[in-house]
């Protein structure tokens, strides 16, 4: 039986790549709905390609101007217009599979949607567990939709861990997140002010979206990697670890009780972690090169500098905080990331914006709901805004 997906953010990079996957087993894998923010174009070449019955653009405006290019090209594509047009295709009673791929908060509805609908969920989204990590483990567990990890860090810690997740709590030390550094590792940190938007987008390993780019650059991609593995694995903040490994060959390590890790090795491409997501059990051709140890240089490892990336101890320290303070770093960096990408805040200041609106934003009580979640995040913006203009004059 084919699997039917729906990818959540078809036109990124995950996106694309799942696409890229897909493509290769026209047997197993068939597209039911696609989804994008903006990019008609992209997303019409997308529709033409793999024929889904549904695509959805984020505005009413891209979306009429997507209907009319899927008409006049002959194409039997539906574009779905409605708020929940993502719930939608999401929880869709002929869907298997939803590749949750949109960046940022705007992809917790969605891949909640699908969650409870008990699909089959491959998680690229991180910041919906970063923003709703309880809401989100608790709402898989009660309508038993199955989780699957594909940040490459979270998938190498998946295929490690033994699969009776039962037996987590008792044989699992803890978990070490590798990290490559990003482009500024060893970079003067007194020029940090200087960096260009172009200059942290260009990923040493990866082609990814700008906001994934600069959160690698300033290490709150770690940061956020974290607290994602706390909710992915339930672990407590104290046993997960970082360590940078520039190479990016060691995805991430389990070191279990008996001080035995085991690791997961490849080479740095994503359609890894998304072919092991797609077929997990299984095994399927991903179109990544196989790994040539022949050609392995040196695999190294290093400690990270608390002073060059200060956002990444924040993690740790949201962990440990009152509920909903993961939200609102996460919102905060959403804001100060953005503000950046439009030059409008120096790229050393990303980490005072988020500071600063950890600071001053008052918790009222903790966030139960979707609703409570959304409505603390948009609190969270408005005191973002208000630090960024401050400290873009500053
Ligand atoms: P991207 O910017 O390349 O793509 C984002 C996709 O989401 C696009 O299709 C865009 O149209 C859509 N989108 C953006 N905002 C939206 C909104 N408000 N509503 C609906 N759709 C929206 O990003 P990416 O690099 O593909 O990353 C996607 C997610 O995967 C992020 O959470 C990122 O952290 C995570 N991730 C990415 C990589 C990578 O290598 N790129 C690796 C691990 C995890
Ligand atoms: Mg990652």
């Amino acid at each position: 039986m084919k699997q039917r997906l729906t990818i959540l953010g078809s036109t990124g990079s995950i996106g694309t790549s799942t696409l890229d996957v897909v493509a290769r087993h026209p047997q197993d894998y068939e597209v039911f709905a696609l989804s994008a923010a903006t990019q008609v174009d992209a997303m019409l070449a997308q529709c033409a390609q793999f024929q889904p019955r549904f695509a959805v653009m984020a505005s009413p405006e891209h979306g009429r101007a997507l209907a009319e290019k899927i008409q006049a090209n002959g194409l039997a594509t539906q574009v779905l217009q409605s708020p929940d047009a993502l719930d939608r295709i999401a929880a869709h009673e002929e869907v298997d599979a939803v590749m949750g791929a949109i960046v940022g908060a705007a992809g917790l509805g969605p891949c909640l949607a699908a969650a409870r609908a008990g699909k089959r969920l491959l998680l690229a989204n991180k910041e919906a567990l970063v923003v709703g990590g309880a809401l989100f483990m608790d709402t898989v567990k009660r309508h038993g939709a199955t989780l699957l990890p594909i940040d490459s860090e979270h998938s190498a810690i998946f295929q490690c861990l033994p699969e009776d997740r039962g037996s987590w709590a008792t044989r699992v030390d803890s978990i070490l997140l590798t990290a490559s550094g990003g482009p500024f590792r060893q970079r003067d940190p007194a020029s940090l002010s200087q960096i260009t938007p172009e200059q942290a987008c260009a990923h040493p390993n990866f082609s990814m979206g700008r906001k994934i780019s600069v959160d690698s650059a300033t290490m709150m991609n770690k940061a956020l990697e974290v607290i994602e593995a706390r909710w992915l694995f339930d672990m407590a903040p104290e046993q997960i670890k970082v360590v940078i490994h520039p190479q990016q060959i060691v995805h991430s390590m389990v070191q279990f009780k008996d001080a035995s890790v085991l690791a997961q090795l490849g080479t740095p491409d994503m359609r890894v972690p998304i072919a092991c997501g797609l077929a997990w059990p299984e095994r399927i051709v991903s179109g990544a090169a196989m790994l040539d140890f022949s050609k392995l240089a040196a695999l190294t490892f290093e400690e990270a500098d608390a002073q060059r990336f200060p956002g990444l101890h924040l993690s740790w320290q949201a962990l440990r905080a009152t509920e909903g303070t993961t939200t609102v770093l996460n919102a905060a960096n959403e804001v100060a990331v953005d503000a950046f990408l439009n030059r409008r805040l120096s790229f050393d200041r990303i980490h005072a914006v988020n500071l600063e609106t950890l600071e001053k934003m008052p918790l009222p009580r903790a966030p139960g709901s979707l609703e409570d979640l959304l409505a603390l995040d948009a609190q969270a913006r408005v005191f973002a805004r208000v630090a960024v203009e401050r400290w873009a004059l500053a």
